[in-house]
């Protein structure tokens, strides 16, 4: 049998990374390969009260279908949030979605043709490509600074690609290199998406993991005509395994987003929904993203420490204000995927995400992402310090 396959179907396949990865999920080897929340700070006892409470809510509503868009109450909650993040948001312009990574399929299968340019930073999330690939683009790449995605660049891009549909940016505290936009470019964005007539994508799901610098606004609170898509998340500041995630974007996009939910699962799990609505009305989630943020931020200190102890001085990482993970660049010349698979692996037993496959269009062997939240500090201690001598012993390349 040899199925024929979509037109669609010919960017959809595993990476080689993917095979790495999966051989860093053996317990001997210290991961700091997965973009991981903490599994220890999960509030598993009240997550607990809130499904046995949802399960026995009269007439088992909770247990039976529900809108399509979202629970009306987590809709009005997620509004409140917005709002309170300083983004003006009614109940009425979220959808509720299965993670923020449905919202970047619907985002694509909504605005792009095969041949049309979808511009990113570069590097992006893989996720994001991953989501964006059956929809055929073009993708062009933005390089980036220590103040996120160079929007000078981005207009020499604009001009150049008449065929531009969506701007797709992590503007906080990215995955993978942990930079964050600054405000200047934040607005600048916003005023070349304007005169070029493209849609942003905004993706925040690190967003409220801020352990450092003052909050900056949202592309979506600083949009004048309706032209960002917001999506947030729970899965870093609750639990990812809810799978409950959103987005906002004006009518006219929310709408055709709504179809899509429709067609492609009818609604998110209503027992998820429920229970995610009763857990903000019961408890006190500002709270809960304190302690991660605590916690985060110490991770992050005790990792660049053993970084800056243990690994030669020509690597450079980047110092995070929030979110999950450090950016590591290694000299031109140094693979990071060879060394992984040669070295890292096998001999120090340390994993982590060769950069290359976070690159849209050239991949860049030299870098890796590291992540700082999944691991008990003592293990950041031990990882980085095998990793390091590891990188000593290999010598200069
Ligand atoms: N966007 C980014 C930038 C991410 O890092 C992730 C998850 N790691 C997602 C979206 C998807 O998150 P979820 O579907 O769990 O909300």
């Amino acid at each position: 049998m040899s199925p024929h396959f979509a037109q669609r179907m010919e960017k959809v396949e595993p990476s080689a990374i993917k095979e790495l990865l999966a051989l860093g999920a053996d317990p001997s080897i210290i991961s700091f390969g997965g973009g991981y929340p903490d599994a220890s700070l999960f509030p598993a006892a009240q997550l607990e009260q809130v499904f046995r409470d949802v399960i026995r809510a009269p007439g088992g509503a909770a247990m039976q279908y529900a809108p399509s868009d979202g629970l009306p109450r987590l809709r009005e909650q997620i509004a409140a949030l917005m709002v309170n993040d300083g983004t003006p948001c009614r109940p009425e312009d979220v959808l509720v979605l299965q993670g923020s990574q449905q919202g970047l399929d619907f985002a694509a299968k909504m605005l792009v043709d095969p041949g049309d340019v979808i511009v990113t930073e570069d590097p992006t999330f893989l996720g994001a490509l991953i989501a964006f690939n059956p929809s055929q683009p073009a993708y062009v790449a933005i390089p980036m600074d220590a103040d996120g995605m160079r929007t000078d660049a981005l207009e020499v891009a604009l001009k150049a690609n008449p065929r531009a549909r969506m701007i797709y940016t992590v503007p906080d505290f990215q995955n993978p290199t942990g930079v964050t936009l600054s405000l200047e470019r934040r607005k600048h964005l916003i005023a070349l998406a304007n005169q070029y007539d493209v849609i942003v994508l905004e993706d925040t799901p690190y967003r409220h993991i801020r352990f450092a610098g003052e909050t900056l606004p949202t592309l979506k609170s600083l949009d004048t005509q309706g032209r960002v898509i917001h999506l947030g998340s729970f899965s870093k500041v609750l639990v990812p395994g809810l799978r409950i995630g959103w987005a906002v974007a004006a009518p006219a996009l929310l709408e055709k987003m709504a179809l899509l939910k429709v067609a492609a699962d009818t609604q998110t799990s209503t027992l998820n929904m429920a229970a995610t609505s009763l857990f903000l009305d019961r408890f006190d989630l500002t709270a809960h993203i304190d302690l991660l943020r605590r916690s985060y931020r110490h991770k992050k200190e005790v990792m660049l420490d053993a970084i800056r102890q243990h690994f030669p001085q020509d690597v450079t990482v980047t110092d995070p204000e929030g979110g999950l993970f450090t950016w590591a660049s290694f000299p031109a010349g140094f693979d990071a995927t060879a060394f992984m698979r040669d070295v890292a692996l096998p001999l120090a037993r340390v994993a982590y995400v060769p950069g290359a496959t976070f690159f849209p269009v050239d991949e860049q062997p030299n870098h890796a992402r590291i992540n700082y939240s999944a691991q008990s500090e003592d293990r950041i201690r031990e990882g980085i310090a095998a990793l390091g001598k590891a990188l000593r012993q290999a010598g200069p390349v």
